[in-house]
């Protein structure tokens, strides 16, 4: 490779000198002699030819039991039980068709059997073992999606707030009675006029000094508390969220500490009665998830003990005066959200779980369905059709680069639990945000595509993608909208860039951005520029720079034109005025982060054939990526004609032997047929399921 390094010096010493053509034959010349000299041989469009439609002969050799377990990572166990459980209980089976109500309580007997019968404690391992507890909850989430969201408010939010938010107090008092049940309760957050925008919260909490206590009152109409998950049904506790407010010895205005969190019995612990000073109304029918029992919430003048106010950030005495560790309304309630990115974690996870068994009901039928074929020939599976490849070999390509990213970050949220460190922390925080973000974006969009791609027959009920659809749909807006949480992620990116440009430490997973910018910021060159070999097309290398260079370029324009704007515009009109752009910032950051995990998760694999098809599954991930964004890339001419065809040839071909692979990628989830349900989409690739389904 010293040759190739020497040509190119020469070629850039005279580059200026030798038109675009004489620049593209150079530069075609010494990539087949690079290919040559490092023995990659030089894969052109003649070897890639295949017939039309011709069944795929490339295998590579799979072990499916090897690949599940690289992927699950010893917790395959912890899976199976939970489908064992469920496959010995058919009447805790959700059923295809079912009405609200029965959905509630049916969830409810659900969770409480996973809890009492199966003795899986999942507050216990969110705690201490928060890898398996998100492994936990996916399986859960194959079960039923309104359980998991309703084993999620039971344990991560109304749990989460008293064991983030509250001290010791709080845990001795109530962690007995949430972990096993005895405690059902909610978290109340959202309001009716204020979702996204939780600081302007207006639910009240004013301490009485006469009584020692917090009279929680909502003020208006617009400060019901909305979309509660539990309380319309089920709950007898709320977490809810309120601005403090302390009496003013000089001013008949209290004094408004900002929001704060506290614990508010909604209903008797005897019968179980709506508590007085409290209303509830039901939020009705939903899209989907309705296994939850989401309500709204009024309180009038409901006192509580002062000792209910989650007190770790901020505290009141009894004589009524406030004291925190942190010295800013912002810091706190900073400290407070940041202490919930748990629901986050557990959603982008969960997200991909949706997306595994979307995709393997979609692809499992494109190889069972057959249509069309060569004249006098039989006819072929639909998954032989370049176009079908197209449409599920990157979504396939993507579950297993989203798998491995949010594998990183239930592990970095578990070092942060254990470690509290700050670097840690703001990376967990980022990172939630944007791949909760990311992934449920493109979740969604998949589902749709997974639907279509099984004609009419993936419009069945009993087929799945109707309620994965509408069920995960949401995943989209709670614990934070998406379009918001993406601009926490490029607000960090800004942060980091100025702290780079002001000498400072960036943090782990943005470190890739120190580079970067410094390529970004120089000229490209022109050799790679044009480069269109396989052996550099499939290179981690070339696949990661592309993806940070594009990061890096919409990190540093952006910075340009937030400044250009906001000395017109202020800082609240330049963010705006660069909303899109930044935006599309975020999402390039996550799909850095993305493959970076993809391609270490590739790299560590012990054995070699699973590291081989991980491979190719990963150049697919990487390659579609930058085809779809191929307009940025030729703009900024990074990626020259030649080249962006030879990347959309290599996509093509790629998902062409991912085809060949496909059935063991997707058997490689793990995810068995009587959970997955979906009579086109199971393992034995036969309609006989689907047949007695209608009661042939
Ligand atoms: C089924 C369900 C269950 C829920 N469970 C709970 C629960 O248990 N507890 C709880 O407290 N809450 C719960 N929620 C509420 C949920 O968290 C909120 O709906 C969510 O935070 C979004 O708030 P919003 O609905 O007010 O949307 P809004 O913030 O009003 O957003 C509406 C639209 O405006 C856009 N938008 C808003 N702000 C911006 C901005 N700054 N820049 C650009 N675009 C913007 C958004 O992208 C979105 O498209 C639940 C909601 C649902 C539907």
């Amino acid at each position: 490779m010293a040759m190739e390094g020497e040509s190119q010096r020469n070629l850039s010493d005279s580059r200026r000198n030798i038109s675009k053509k004489d620049q593209e034959r150079s530069a075609s010349r010494l990539e087949r002699l690079a290919s040559h000299m490092a023995a990659v041989p030089l894969v052109r469009e003649a070897q890639l030819a295949r017939q039309e439609c011709a069944k795929v002969k490339i295998k590579h050799q799979v072990h499916v039991s090897t690949l599940v377990e690289f992927l699950t990572q010893g917790h395959q166990s912890e899976q199976e039980k939970v489908y064992r459980f469920f496959l010995e209980r058919p009447h805790l089976q959700t059923p295809v068709e079912i009405h609200k109500d029965k959905h509630r309580e049916l969830c409810m007997r659900q969770l409480t059997a996973v809890v009492r019968e199966a003795g899986i404690r999942p507050m216990d391992l969110l705690l201490n073992d928060p890898a398996s507890y998100f492994v936990f909850t996916e399986a859960i989430g194959h079960i039923d999606l309104s359980l998991a969201i309703k084993l999620g408010v039971q344990f991560s939010l109304w749990g989460g707030s008293v064991i983030n938010l509250g001290t010791k107090k709080h845990r001795d008092k109530y962690l007995a009675g949430i972990s096993n049940l005895d405690y059902p309760g909610c978290f109340a957050m959202t309001e009716l006029h204020h979702g996204s925008n939780v600081q302007a919260l207006q639910t009240t909490a004013t301490f009485d000094r006469l009584t020692d206590e917090f009279v929680i009152n909502t003020p208006d109409e617009g400060a019901t508390k909305w979309w509660i998950g539990n309380a319309a049904v089920h709950g007898k506790f709320a977490t809810v969220f309120a601005r403090l407010k302390l009496p003013s010895p000089d001013s008949h205005l209290d004094k408004d500490m900002g929001v704060h969190a506290f614990i508010v019995p909604i209903r008797s612990m005897e019968d179980h009665s709506v508590l007085p000073g409290v209303e509830i109304r039901d939020c009705g029918y939903k899209v989907g998830l309705n296994g939850v029992d989401n309500g709204a919430l009024r309180f009038s003048n409901v006192r509580i003990p002062r000792d209910n106010l989650l007190n770790r950030f901020g505290d009141v005495s009894r004589d009524g005066e406030y004291n925190s560790s942190l010295p800013t309304v912002n810091k706190r309630f900073a400290a407070t959200l940041g202490e919930l990115v748990g629901g986050r974690v557990g959603l982008a996870y969960g997200s991909v779980g949706v997306l595994k068994a979307s995709v393997t009901i979609a692809i499992r039928y494109a190889l069972l369905r057959q249509q069309f074929g060569p004249p006098n020939k039989p006819e072929i599976s639909i998954l032989d059709y370049q176009s079908h490849q197209q449409r599920l070999m990157p979504l396939l390509a993507s579950t297993y680069g989203f798998h491995f990213a949010t594998q990183y970050l239930v592990n970095r949220y578990a070092e942060m639990k254990v470690t509290h460190d700050d670097e840690v922390v703001a990376d967990v925080h980022a990172l939630s945000a944007g791949l909760k973000a990311y992934i449920t974006s493109y979740t969604a969009k998949a589902l749709s595509t997974c639907r279509e791609a099984c004609g009419g027959h993936g419009y069945a009920a009993v087929n799945r993608f109707g309620s994965l659809r509408n069920d995960h749909d949401i995943f989209q807006t709670f614990e934070g909208d998406n379009t918001v949480l993406l601009q926490q992620v490029a607000a960090d990116l800004l942060k980091q860039y100025k702290e780079k440009f002001q000498g400072g430490a960036l943090s782990v997973t943005w470190n890739y951005l120190r580079e970067s910018m410094g390529t970004y910021l120089n000229q490209t060159n022109p050799v790679v520029t044009h480069r269109e070999g396989h052996g550099h097309l499939r290179d981690p290398n070339f696949q990661l720079d592309a993806f940070q260079y594009r990061t890096a370029r919409l990190l540093h324009t952006a910075a340009l034109r937030l400044r250009k704007h906001s000395q017109r515009l202020g800082s609240f009109g330049a963010w705006n005025r660069c909303l899109n752009h930044l935006l599309t910032l975020a999402e390039s950051h996550i799909e850095s982060v993305i493959l970076a995990k993809f391609i270490e998760a590739v790299n560590r694999c012990p054995d070699k054939d699973v590291r081989s098809l991980l491979k190719l599954v990963c150049d697919l991930y990487a390659l579609d990526r930058i085809w779809e964004d191929i307009g940025t890339y030729r703009n900024q001419d990074y990626v020259a004609p030649n080249k962006a065809k030879a990347i959309h040839r290599l996509v093509e071909y790629l998902s062409y032997e991912v085809r060949g692979v496909a059935k063991e990628l997707v058997d490689g989830f793990g995810v068995p047929d009587f959970v997955l349900r979906a009579p086109i989409g199971l393992q034995n690739g036969q309609y006989s399921e689907y047949m007695q389904y209608v009661g042939f």
